[in-house]
C-alpha cells in the first residue's frame, strides 16, 4: 500500500470506528484528577480497569494527594491493592512516584513527557493517557495490548514493541486525534479483535481490513 492510500485506509478506520465506539473515547479508570489517573493508570498494568476501579473507589477514600501516599511505607498500600497482579512493584512505585512529585514537582503531577517517565513505574504508556486525559495534551498514543493486537491485524504495523507502533501510528493519524485513536483501538480490541480470537463477522471493519479474511 503507497503512503497516501495508508493514509486513507487509516483515516477510513477512524471513521468507522467513531462511529461504532463513539462512548468509548476516554478512559474507564475512575478518577477526579491528574494524580488519581496517575495511580491509577499505574494500578492497571495487567489488570482490568474494573478491578482497578474497584480497589481506587477504597484507596482514594483513604489517601488523597500525592503528600498522602509520599508518607507511606510501600507495604501499607498492600491491602489495598493486592487483588491486582503484581502489587507489590506497583505499590512500591506509587509511593516513590509521590515523593519525586512532592520533592521535585512542587506536589503536582508533571505535565511533560519527561517528567512523567523520570517517574519510577511510569513509561510511554502511562504518561501518554495522563497527558491526553488528565490535560488534554496529545503528545504520543498510548498503545496498549489491545492496541498491538488491533494496529498489527489492521496492517498499520508489523511488530509487537509498542514505541516502534506509536511511531508508526503518529505518521498515519492527525495529531487531535492521537487520544482517540488509543481509546477507539482499546475498544475494537475489546469488542471483536482480542488477542485470543477475532471475531471479523461482528466487525465494523471487516469489509476493509486487511485481515478479516485471514484465518486466526
Ligand atoms: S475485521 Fe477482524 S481482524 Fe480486522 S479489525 Fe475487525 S476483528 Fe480484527
Amino acid at each position: 500500500m503507497k503512503a497516501s492510500e495508508k493514509k486513507d485506509y487509516a483515516r477510513d478506520i477512524l471513521r468507522l470506528l467513531k462511529t461504532r465506539y463513539a462512548d468509548e473515547m476516554q478512559t474507564s479508570l475512575e478518577h477526579a484528577n491528574p494524580w488519581e489517573l496517575l495511580v491509577a493508570t499505574m494500578l492497571s498494568a495487567q489488570s482490568q480497569d474494573k478491578q482497578v476501579n474497584k480497589v481506587t473507589a477504597r484507596l482514594f477514600k483513604a489517601y488523597k494527594k500525592p503528600a498522602d501516599f509520599a508518607r507511606l511505607d510501600g507495604r501499607e498500600l498492600y491491602r489495598f491493592v493486592r487483588s491486582l497482579g503484581l502489587y507489590r512493584n506497583k505499590a512500591k512505585n506509587i509511593v516513590s512516584a509521590a515523593e519525586i512529585i512532592e520533592t521535585e514537582f512542587k506536589g503536582k503531577v508533571p505535565k511533560t513527557m519527561a517528567g512523567l517517565t523520570s517517574l519510577p513505574g511510569v513509561g510511554r504508556k502511562t504518561a501518554n493517557v495522563v497527558l491526553s486525559n488528565a490535560f488534554g495534551i496529545n503528545e504520543g498514543i498510548a498503545i496498549d495490548t489491545h492496541c498491538i493486537t488491533v494496529s498489527n491485524r489492521l496492517g498499520l504495523a508489523r511488530t509487537r514493541d509498542p514505541e516502534k507502533i506509536e511511531a508508526k501510528l503518529v505518521k498515519l493519524f492527525p495529531r487531535k486525534e492521537w487520544s482517540n485513536v488509543s481509546h477507539l483501538f482499546i475498544a475494537l480490541g475489546r469488542d471483536t479483535c482480542q488477542a485470543k480470537a477475532k471475531h471479523c463477522e461482528r466487525c465494523v471493519l471487516k469489509r476493509m481490513c486487511v485481515s478479516s479474511t485471514v484465518k486466526g
